[in-house]
């Protein structure tokens, strides 16, 4: 296929590997970042957070605050916006 998301995803982050992927041009570092209940459990966040901290073991999905670096490329990659600032 060659289309997939995911697989688009993974370029990105395999793109990045060398350069800060905190450093996203969207991202909000003063904020905290939560999964609200509308997740999907599509699991692309897990590609893009540098900081291994979404929690997956059951949807919504959850992130671990006290590993999350507020680089909000969680937010960025969600397809239904389930990741809001607090
Ligand atoms: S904002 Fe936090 S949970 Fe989201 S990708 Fe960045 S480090 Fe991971
Ligand atoms: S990208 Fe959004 S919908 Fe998909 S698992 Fe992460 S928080 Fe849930």
């Amino acid at each position: 296929m060659g289309n997939n998301k995911v697989d688009t995803i993974k370029d990105y982050v395999n793109n990045n590997q060398t350069g800060n992927k905190d450093a996203s041009a969207e991202s909000f570092p003063d904020y905290e970042y939560a999964v609200t209940g509308i997740c999907i459990g599509c699991g692309k966040c897990l590609y893009v957070c540098p900081a291994d901290c979404i929690v997956h073991d059951g949807v919504p999905y959850y992130i671990d605050a006290s590993k999350c670096r507020s680089c909000g490329n969680c937010r960025e990659v969600c397809p239904v916006g389930a990741v809001s600032m607090l």
